[in-house]
């Protein structure tokens, strides 16, 4: 954190889509009604836990429901707090809106370190935590879906789907009350690697436009760049993983809590991944490429700084030492608005959050999607290909007209989708596809309008526009 009194994550948030929103055209008093969060719901809630009664506090906030359900993750730290649930809300509303996945924007937490407890007891939080948001329809398909964030993954995920079944016996579409489970409980291949897939995407696209990379000072292809990823975590550890196994990029520097590593050689991300699991801290992994202070090495010169853990990591206190020329934002908020404008004025670029990292909610629209179809994605037996054919074709079109929105259509999944490709070459196309889209939309503001300096003032604008016309076409 910095050690300059910056303002607070939401705040930061509001300042960024304050900056937008100067430059647009809406209706009196509709920046005010999309800025702010509409709900915040406090719970505390007592479990008996090693002969003692614990008492734990959660929250789920909704930020916009001019979509619904509204979607966003749950985050178990001790971190967790209003404001933060309340930024990571209004960043959903953004990032679907960017990535046209018809949502909504919510966001939980749980204060707790999930590492002091054991699966048990874990199970039984958890429970009675889905327990009280699914009482008030803050868990629910139709309503406010949650997926896996920050401590939490499929394993939470399964135990809230089974707790909203088990209050909903008559629910049909239960298993669509939230995403990022596992395949046998429901999920969709590729969901847990999905965030990380996205950022390789998302990168990828970047480096299809000449244009774009010359703004970074770069040439060529991901191909040799020098990469430091902060935290190692699913995001981070997939986005690494995939841009130096399939795109040749070379991960010269890993941040984690207990401090980094740097070898400009190249990082092994697999192996250290396998010592993060056992140890817990990257220490003893290379003790020659060492330091326990892992923030310095934000400041170190590489190609590509990849922020991928929590917010506020690069602040008023570090982002005049940054030298990466990119930043791609796998984190929430991992810039400050202050850090933020230091970094514009150097000239870096900076590829946002809310683009960068939507590869999760684009997966979890997919599994929200397959669960409410109640068909398999993918391939089926030989003798069923005639039925399926036509099922699948009657299903894409009932979605579309239900979902008031084209995604299934799209040519190249539709093509995948008939043919009968394999459920993870499926997601894969879907994301790709997504990931493309979106980048070429703030893109295209990005290089036509002079007032416009930054891809997240253009991303911003892209996602007002369309909450805003989403609120003009449907009522407030
Ligand atoms: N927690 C993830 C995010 O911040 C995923 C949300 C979702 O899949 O709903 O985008």
């Amino acid at each position: 954190m910095s050690a300059i009194n910056e303002p607070s994550f939401r705040e930061s948030v509001d300042m960024m889509f304050n900056r937008a929103v100067a430059l647009m055209d809406l209706a009196p008093g509709l920046e005010e009604k999309i800025r702010v969060v509409n709900a915040t719901y406090t719970v505390r809630f007592g479990v008996r836990l090693r002969g003692e009664i614990k008492t734990f506090t959660g929250y789920r906030s909704v930020h916009s429901e001019h979509m619904e359900p509204v979607k966003g993750g749950i985050r178990y730290a001790l971190s967790v707090n209003q404001d933060e649930v309340e930024a990571l809300g209004a960043l959903m509303t953004y990032k679907c809106a960017l990535v046209e996945a018809p949502f909504g924007g919510s966001k939980g937490g749980l204060r707790i370190d999930p590492r002091e407890y054991n699966e048990k007891e874990l199970e039984t939080i958890t429970r009675r935590f889905a327990y009280e948001l699914a009482k008030r329809d803050l868990i629910n398909p139709s309503q406010n879906v949650p997926a896996p964030d920050m401590g939490t993954g499929e394993r939470e995920m399964a135990w809230i789907a089974d707790q909203y079944a088990r209050m909903n016996t008559t629910d049909i579409n239960a298993r669509a009350c939230v995403t990022g489970k596992p395949l046998h409980a429901g999920g969709i291949a590729g969901r847990v690697e999905a965030t990380g897939r996205g950022v390789q995407y998302a990168l990828r696209e970047f480096f299809r436009h000449p244009e774009d990379i010359a703004m970074a000072g770069f040439e060529g292809t991901l191909e040799g760049k020098r990469i430091i990823v902060q935290g190692l975590g699913n995001v981070g550890y997939h986005a690494a993983k995939f841009l130096s196994e399939e795109d040749g990029a070379v991960i010269v520097g890993i941040i984690e809590r207990d401090g980094s590593l740097y070898d400009p050689d190249g990082l092994d991300v697999e192996a250290i991944h396998h010592w993060l699991a056992k140890h817990g801290g990257l220490k003893g992994f290379m003790d020659t490429h060492f330091d326990e202070d892992g923030a310095k090495l934000l400041e170190q010169d590489c190609d590509i700084l990849i922020p991928a853990a929590l917010e506020a990591v690069i602040n008023l206190g570090n982002a005049a030492n940054i030298k990466a020329p990119l930043i791609i934002e796998a984190a929430n908020g991992p810039i400050t608005a202050g850090a933020d404008e230091v970094l514009r004025e150097k000239g870096t670029v900076i590829i946002p959050d809310m683009y960068a990292n939507a590869g999760g909610v684009t997966v979890s629209y997919f599994e929200w999607v397959k669960n409410l179809s109640h068909i398999r994605f993918g391939r089926l037996g030989r003798r069923q290909e005639e039925a399926r054919h036509q099922l699948i074709v009657g299903e894409l079109e009932r979605l579309d007209r239900y979902l008031g929105d084209a995604w299934s259509m799209r040519p190249d999944f539709k093509k995948k989708y008939l043919k009968g490709a394999d459920e993870l070459e499926l997601v894969r196309s879907g994301l790709d596809d997504t990931m493309r889209a979106a980048y070429q939309s703030m893109r295209e503001i990005w290089h036509a309008r002079d007032d416009v300096e930054d891809l997240r003032t253009a991303a911003y604008i892209v996602a007002i526009d369309r909450v805003a016309k989403s609120y003009e076409a449907k009522g407030l």
